[in-house]
């Protein structure tokens, strides 16, 4: 069903942490910021990423994040733990999942590619599994494009990572787009490039990656929210 009115969607400011000088992104600047998204839908509320976890002492140690724990920050929006029904995970990277385990033990549904699930389970170094990994009954696994509620709809795009999704919006005309880390800044939306900092030197993820924001530009939204910088709008 079409929903009548767009929801309410609030940008998170989750986290803060430090890129390490190695890494890809830190030539944009050391501190990043780490944004997740609710979005207040009459059906139940629904997040997009959870930001950085608390106690894992490799993270805290290589990224020193700063994190704000996920109750206070959806009170604000009057807004409780019990009240999101869904976690949409962009990828599973340990500053996208890392608060995912608040939620755990109840009923509410983690959506991750199954392709991002896969590489959780081949390489222990891809991120914190104990945040990235819900348990089994509440986990659902997508192979690509999926609604997932009135209005909502999950994206496949590709690039930062081969299981990286977004979030689509739709409601009375209305399109709103939660990219995430579809691009690591919205210049890159602007001139349709997939640069370093955001994806690796793989050419299919390159070349996925451009795809993936032409797909999200050609559906023409008002915005597109990403994960580590300001929003791309088509006018500025
Ligand atoms: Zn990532």
């Amino acid at each position: 069903m079409p929903l009548s009115h767009m929801p309410r969607i609030a940008r998170l400011d989750l986290a803060r942490i430090e890129l390490p000088a190695e890494h890809p992104a830190a030539d944009l600047g050391r501190s990043v910021d780490v944004f997740g998204f609710l979005i207040d839908h009459p059906d139940g509320a629904i997040l997009v990423d959870t930001g950085v976890g608390m106690g894992n002492a490799f993270i805290d140690e290589l990224y020193r994040p700063t994190s704000l724990d996920l109750r206070p920050l959806l009170a604000q929006f009057g807004v409780e733990l019990g009240d999101v029904v869904a976690v949409v995970n962009s990828h599973l990277h340990f500053d996208h999942c890392g608060q995912n385990p608040a939620l755990f033990g109840g009923a509410t549904a983690f959506y991750a590619q199954a392709t991002e699930i896969e590489q959780v389970e081949a390489d222990r170094f891809y991120t914190d599994a104990s945040w990235a990994l819900a348990p089994q009954p509440q986990r659902r696994s997508l192979h690509g494009d999926e609604q997932i509620a009135d209005g909502v709809r999950v994206l496949a795009t590709p690039g930062h990572t081969a299981g990286h999704q977004s979030v689509l919006v739709e409601a009375a005309g209305r399109r709103i787009v939660i990219g995430a880390q579809v691009a690591w800044d919205r210049s890159e939306i602007r001139s349709e490039t997939a640069s370093r900092a955001n994806v690796d030197q793989v050419a299919e993820l390159q070349s996925a990656a451009v795809e993936s924001i032409r797909r999200l530009k050609s559906l023409q939204p008002e915005v597109i929210h990403l994960s580590h910088c300001p929003p791309y709008t088509p006018a500025g």
